[in-house]
Protein backbone atom coordinates (compact mmCIF):
# COMPACT_ATOMS: atom_id res chain seq x y z
CA UNK A 1 0.00 0.00 0.00
CA UNK A 2 0.90 3.30 -0.88
CA UNK A 3 -0.86 5.18 2.12
CA UNK A 4 -1.40 4.72 5.55
CA UNK A 5 -5.04 1.96 5.34
CA UNK A 6 -7.67 4.03 6.20
CA UNK A 7 -11.36 2.86 7.64
CA UNK A 8 -13.78 1.01 4.93
CA UNK A 9 -16.82 1.13 6.27
CA UNK A 10 -19.01 -0.73 3.99
CA UNK A 11 -19.10 -4.48 3.89
CA UNK A 12 -21.83 -7.03 4.29
CA UNK A 13 -23.17 -10.43 5.74
CA UNK A 14 -24.75 -13.36 4.16
CA UNK A 15 -28.03 -12.18 6.15
CA UNK A 16 -28.78 -9.94 2.99
CA UNK A 17 -28.74 -13.41 0.39
CA UNK A 18 -26.08 -11.83 -1.35
CA UNK A 19 -22.49 -12.19 0.80
CA UNK A 20 -20.48 -14.14 2.00
CA UNK A 21 -18.69 -14.60 5.55
CA UNK A 22 -18.91 -13.79 9.07
CA UNK A 23 -18.31 -10.70 10.66
CA UNK A 24 -14.89 -12.41 12.34
CA UNK A 25 -13.98 -13.46 8.40
CA UNK A 26 -14.21 -9.91 7.36
CA UNK A 27 -12.34 -8.55 10.40
CA UNK A 28 -9.69 -11.29 9.99
CA UNK A 29 -9.41 -10.11 6.45
CA UNK A 30 -9.09 -6.47 7.41
CA UNK A 31 -6.27 -7.46 10.29
CA UNK A 32 -4.97 -9.00 7.87
CA UNK A 33 -4.34 -6.31 5.00
CA UNK A 34 -3.27 -3.91 7.84
CA UNK A 35 -6.52 -2.37 8.26
CA UNK A 36 -6.77 -0.58 11.67
CA UNK A 37 -10.47 0.03 11.25
CA UNK A 38 -13.74 -1.53 9.25
CA UNK A 39 -17.43 -1.06 9.68
CA UNK A 40 -20.07 -3.49 8.88
CA UNK A 41 -23.08 -2.09 6.94
CA UNK A 42 -25.28 -5.15 5.88
CA UNK A 43 -28.58 -4.46 3.40
CA UNK A 44 -31.24 -3.12 5.44
CA UNK A 45 -34.46 -4.62 6.16
CA UNK A 46 -37.29 -2.17 4.20
CA UNK A 47 -41.39 -1.99 5.02
CA UNK A 48 -43.76 -4.12 3.46
CA UNK A 49 -40.86 -6.80 2.20
CA UNK A 50 -39.46 -4.75 -0.29
CA UNK A 51 -37.15 -6.67 -2.34
CA UNK A 52 -36.52 -8.67 0.57
CA UNK A 53 -35.05 -11.23 -1.45
CA UNK A 54 -31.91 -8.67 -1.41
CA UNK A 55 -32.07 -7.75 2.02
CA UNK A 56 -31.75 -8.62 5.74
CA UNK A 57 -35.50 -9.72 7.48
CA UNK A 58 -36.30 -7.17 10.34
CA UNK A 59 -36.03 -9.87 12.79
CA UNK A 60 -32.43 -10.91 11.78
CA UNK A 61 -31.46 -7.36 12.76
CA UNK A 62 -30.91 -7.74 16.43
CA UNK A 63 -28.29 -11.10 15.31
CA UNK A 64 -26.62 -8.35 13.03
CA UNK A 65 -25.55 -6.34 15.63
CA UNK A 66 -25.20 -8.61 18.17
CA UNK A 67 -22.44 -10.18 15.73
CA UNK A 68 -20.92 -7.00 15.36
CA UNK A 69 -20.67 -6.08 19.15
CA UNK A 70 -19.13 -9.49 20.00
CA UNK A 71 -16.63 -9.53 16.68
CA UNK A 72 -15.67 -6.05 17.90
CA UNK A 73 -15.39 -7.08 21.60
CA UNK A 74 -13.33 -9.61 20.96
CA UNK A 75 -11.00 -7.77 18.80
CA UNK A 76 -10.98 -4.69 20.09
CA UNK A 77 -6.80 -4.47 20.96
CA UNK A 78 -6.08 -5.25 17.13
CA UNK A 79 -9.21 -3.59 15.02
CA UNK A 80 -11.76 -0.97 15.76
CA UNK A 81 -15.00 -2.72 14.34
CA UNK A 82 -17.89 0.03 14.01
CA UNK A 83 -21.43 -1.01 13.97
CA UNK A 84 -22.90 0.48 10.68
CA UNK A 85 -25.34 -0.19 8.26
CA UNK A 86 -26.46 0.34 4.30
CA UNK A 87 -29.77 1.55 4.43
CA UNK A 88 -32.13 2.39 1.32
CA UNK A 89 -33.24 5.63 0.22
CA UNK A 90 -37.17 4.85 -1.39
CA UNK A 91 -39.25 7.38 -0.93
CA UNK A 92 -42.22 6.81 1.14
CA UNK A 93 -40.06 4.28 3.84
CA UNK A 94 -38.31 7.38 5.60
CA UNK A 95 -40.57 6.77 8.45
CA UNK A 96 -39.71 3.24 8.80
CA UNK A 97 -35.59 4.07 7.90
CA UNK A 98 -36.05 7.00 10.62
CA UNK A 99 -37.35 4.25 13.48
CA UNK A 100 -34.72 1.70 12.55
CA UNK A 101 -32.28 4.16 12.83
CA UNK A 102 -33.02 5.52 16.23
CA UNK A 103 -33.73 2.07 17.79
CA UNK A 104 -30.47 0.95 17.89
CA UNK A 105 -26.58 2.84 18.49
CA UNK A 106 -25.47 2.96 15.37
CA UNK A 107 -21.62 4.50 14.66
CA UNK A 108 -23.19 5.22 11.05
CA UNK A 109 -25.82 4.71 8.70
CA UNK A 110 -25.11 4.80 4.42
CA UNK A 111 -27.95 5.96 2.65
CA UNK A 112 -27.53 4.46 -0.77
CA UNK A 113 -30.27 4.76 -3.50
CA UNK A 114 -30.94 1.37 -5.32
CA UNK A 115 -34.37 1.91 -7.19
CA UNK A 116 -35.81 4.21 -9.35
CA UNK A 117 -40.03 3.62 -8.33
CA UNK A 118 -39.86 0.02 -8.37
CA UNK A 119 -36.69 -0.52 -10.45
CA UNK A 120 -33.83 -1.96 -9.08
CA UNK A 121 -31.52 -0.22 -11.44
CA UNK A 122 -28.45 -2.35 -9.94
CA UNK A 123 -29.86 -5.77 -9.97
CA UNK A 124 -28.58 -7.70 -12.65
CA UNK A 125 -32.09 -9.59 -13.25
CA UNK A 126 -33.56 -5.56 -13.95
CA UNK A 127 -31.30 -5.25 -16.48
CA UNK A 128 -33.66 -5.80 -19.46
CA UNK A 129 -35.34 -2.51 -18.06
CA UNK A 130 -32.79 -0.54 -18.74
CA UNK A 131 -34.51 -0.64 -22.30
CA UNK A 132 -37.32 1.49 -21.55
CA UNK A 133 -35.30 4.66 -20.23
CA UNK A 134 -32.62 6.77 -21.98
CA UNK A 135 -29.92 7.22 -20.18
CA UNK A 136 -30.11 10.44 -19.67
CA UNK A 137 -33.26 10.23 -17.59
CA UNK A 138 -32.22 7.41 -15.66
CA UNK A 139 -29.32 9.53 -14.70
CA UNK A 140 -31.32 12.60 -13.28
CA UNK A 141 -33.60 10.62 -11.77
CA UNK A 142 -31.07 8.76 -10.24
CA UNK A 143 -29.44 11.72 -9.06
CA UNK A 144 -32.15 13.35 -8.26
CA UNK A 145 -33.04 10.56 -5.51
CA UNK A 146 -29.65 10.94 -4.55
CA UNK A 147 -30.31 14.59 -3.63
CA UNK A 148 -33.47 13.86 -1.62
CA UNK A 149 -31.22 11.32 0.13
CA UNK A 150 -28.92 14.40 1.67
CA UNK A 151 -32.19 16.37 2.18
CA UNK A 152 -33.78 14.04 4.20
CA UNK A 153 -31.18 14.18 6.86
CA UNK A 154 -31.20 10.41 7.41
CA UNK A 155 -27.91 9.64 6.76
CA UNK A 156 -23.74 9.80 7.74
CA UNK A 157 -22.47 8.33 4.41
CA UNK A 158 -23.98 9.26 0.95
CA UNK A 159 -23.33 5.50 -0.98
CA UNK A 160 -21.68 5.01 -3.98
CA UNK A 161 -23.06 8.17 -5.56
CA UNK A 162 -23.21 7.44 -9.10
CA UNK A 163 -24.52 3.67 -8.93
CA UNK A 164 -26.73 3.92 -11.92
CA UNK A 165 -23.31 3.51 -14.02
CA UNK A 166 -22.64 0.07 -13.37
CA UNK A 167 -23.68 -1.54 -16.27
CA UNK A 168 -21.76 0.43 -18.24
CA UNK A 169 -24.66 3.22 -19.24
CA UNK A 170 -23.55 6.33 -19.73
CA UNK A 171 -25.07 9.73 -19.69
CA UNK A 172 -24.04 12.40 -21.71
CA UNK A 173 -21.21 14.12 -19.20
CA UNK A 174 -21.28 17.34 -21.43
CA UNK A 175 -25.12 18.16 -21.45
CA UNK A 176 -26.24 20.33 -18.88
CA UNK A 177 -28.86 18.35 -17.09
CA UNK A 178 -26.64 16.18 -16.08
CA UNK A 179 -24.08 18.61 -15.02
CA UNK A 180 -26.54 20.43 -13.13
CA UNK A 181 -28.34 17.34 -11.63
CA UNK A 182 -24.54 16.15 -10.84
CA UNK A 183 -24.17 19.78 -9.14
CA UNK A 184 -27.69 19.95 -6.90
CA UNK A 185 -26.97 16.07 -5.72
CA UNK A 186 -23.62 17.57 -4.57
CA UNK A 187 -25.21 21.13 -3.49
CA UNK A 188 -27.66 18.74 -1.28
CA UNK A 189 -24.45 16.50 -0.12
CA UNK A 190 -22.53 19.84 1.28
CA UNK A 191 -25.82 21.40 2.68
CA UNK A 192 -26.54 18.28 4.72
CA UNK A 193 -23.11 17.51 6.15
CA UNK A 194 -22.66 13.86 5.36
CA UNK A 195 -20.17 12.48 3.83
CA UNK A 196 -19.70 11.30 0.30
CA UNK A 197 -18.99 7.72 -0.33
CA UNK A 198 -15.87 7.15 -2.49
CA UNK A 199 -16.33 3.31 -3.60
CA UNK A 200 -13.85 0.91 -5.44
CA UNK A 201 -17.02 -1.50 -5.90
CA UNK A 202 -17.34 -0.12 -9.09
CA UNK A 203 -13.94 -1.67 -10.06
CA UNK A 204 -15.23 -5.04 -9.93
CA UNK A 205 -18.36 -4.12 -12.05
CA UNK A 206 -19.15 -3.68 -15.98
CA UNK A 207 -18.34 0.14 -15.55
CA UNK A 208 -14.72 -0.47 -14.74
CA UNK A 209 -14.11 3.07 -12.40
CA UNK A 210 -14.75 3.70 -8.96
CA UNK A 211 -17.76 5.51 -7.60
CA UNK A 212 -18.45 8.22 -8.25
CA UNK A 213 -16.57 9.19 -11.24
CA UNK A 214 -13.57 11.66 -10.95
CA UNK A 215 -15.22 14.77 -12.16
CA UNK A 216 -17.82 14.77 -9.20
CA UNK A 217 -14.84 13.68 -6.98
CA UNK A 218 -13.29 16.82 -8.24
CA UNK A 219 -16.24 18.90 -7.48
CA UNK A 220 -16.76 17.56 -4.12
CA UNK A 221 -13.55 18.18 -3.44
CA UNK A 222 -13.64 22.08 -4.17
CA UNK A 223 -16.80 22.24 -2.30
CA UNK A 224 -15.29 20.71 0.39
CA UNK A 225 -17.49 17.71 1.50
CA UNK A 226 -15.64 15.17 3.34
CA UNK A 227 -15.13 11.54 1.78
CA UNK A 228 -15.73 8.11 3.48
CA UNK A 229 -13.98 5.07 1.54
CA UNK A 230 -15.88 1.61 1.19
CA UNK A 231 -14.77 -1.45 -0.63
CA UNK A 232 -18.88 -2.77 -0.81
CA UNK A 233 -17.26 -5.59 0.20
CA UNK A 234 -19.56 -8.89 -0.41
CA UNK A 235 -16.16 -11.32 0.43
CA UNK A 236 -13.86 -11.12 2.90
CA UNK A 237 -11.50 -11.15 0.22
CA UNK A 238 -12.73 -7.77 -1.26
CA UNK A 239 -12.15 -6.20 2.13
CA UNK A 240 -10.07 -2.84 1.52
CA UNK A 241 -10.10 -3.64 -1.85
CA UNK A 242 -8.93 -0.71 -4.59
CA UNK A 243 -8.27 1.69 -1.25
CA UNK A 244 -4.95 2.74 -2.56
CA UNK A 245 -6.66 3.41 -6.28
CA UNK A 246 -9.57 5.99 -4.51
CA UNK A 247 -6.67 7.27 -2.33
CA UNK A 248 -4.64 8.84 -5.10
CA UNK A 249 -7.73 9.97 -6.83
CA UNK A 250 -8.70 11.72 -3.54
CA UNK A 251 -4.95 13.02 -2.83
CA UNK A 252 -5.17 13.91 -6.87
CA UNK A 253 -7.49 16.28 -5.99
CA UNK A 254 -6.44 18.01 -2.83
CA UNK A 255 -8.00 16.10 -0.51
CA UNK A 256 -6.10 15.68 2.41
CA UNK A 257 -8.20 13.98 4.84
CA UNK A 258 -10.89 11.23 5.49
CA UNK A 259 -13.73 10.49 7.63
CA UNK A 260 -14.07 8.30 10.63
CA UNK A 261 -17.07 7.68 12.57
CA UNK A 262 -18.22 6.56 15.98
CA UNK A 263 -21.61 6.64 17.43
CA UNK A 264 -22.47 9.11 14.73
CA UNK A 265 -20.11 11.53 14.88
CA UNK A 266 -17.57 12.60 11.89
CA UNK A 267 -14.49 13.06 12.52
CA UNK A 268 -11.53 13.64 10.09
CA UNK A 269 -8.30 11.02 9.49
CA UNK A 270 -5.31 12.77 7.80
CA UNK A 271 -4.91 10.99 4.64
CA UNK A 272 -0.88 9.57 5.23
CA UNK A 273 1.57 8.13 2.88
CA UNK A 274 2.96 4.48 4.45
ZN1 LIG B 1 -25.24 -5.78 -1.84
FE1 LIG C 1 -25.42 -0.36 -2.24
FE1 LIG D 1 -23.29 -2.31 -0.02
ZN1 LIG E 1 -23.66 -1.74 -1.99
Amino acid sequence: MNFTPVPDYHMHTPRCNHATGSVRDYADAAIACGLKEIGMSDHSPMPGGFDKAWRMDRSELNAYLNEIEQTRDALSDQLTVRVGLEADFHPGTEAYVEAMIAAHNWDYVIGSVHYIGDWGFDNPDCIHLWDDWKNDDAYCAYFELVMQSAQSGLFDIIGHPDLIKKFGHRADEHSSRIKSSEESMLQAVLKSGAALEISSAGLRKPVGEIYPHNRIVQRAAELGIPFAFGSDAHSPVEVGYGMDTCLNILESFGVKEIASFKQRNMTMLALTHA
